[in-house]
C-alpha cells in the first residue's frame, strides 16, 4: 500500500520502484522508475511544506 513513507507508482500503484535521481534543483521532488509498468514518475515528499499544491490531498486518510 502507498503511504507517506513508502513510495509507490502514481500510475499503477506498485511499490516495485527504483529511485533514479533528484529532479532538477527541487529537492522536494525525486524521480522514480516503476519496474511494474516501466514508467517514470515524480514523487513529492510529504512532510515538506512548499508551493507544490494538489498532492497533499491524497494523504488525508492518514
Ligand atoms: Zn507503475
Amino acid at each position: 500500500m502507498c503511504s507517506r513513507e513508502r513510495v509507490c507508482c502514481s500510475f499503477c500503484g506498485s511499490a516495485n520502484v527504483a529511485k533514479m535521481s533528484l529532479f532538477g534543483t527541487a529537492q522536494l521532488v525525486s524521480q522514480y522508475y516503476c519496474k511494474q509498468c516501466k514508467s517514470v514518475f515524480e514523487w513529492v515528499r510529504w512532510r515538506s511544506e512548499s508551493n507544490i499544491a494538489g498532492t497533499r490531498d491524497e494523504g488525508k486518510a492518514i
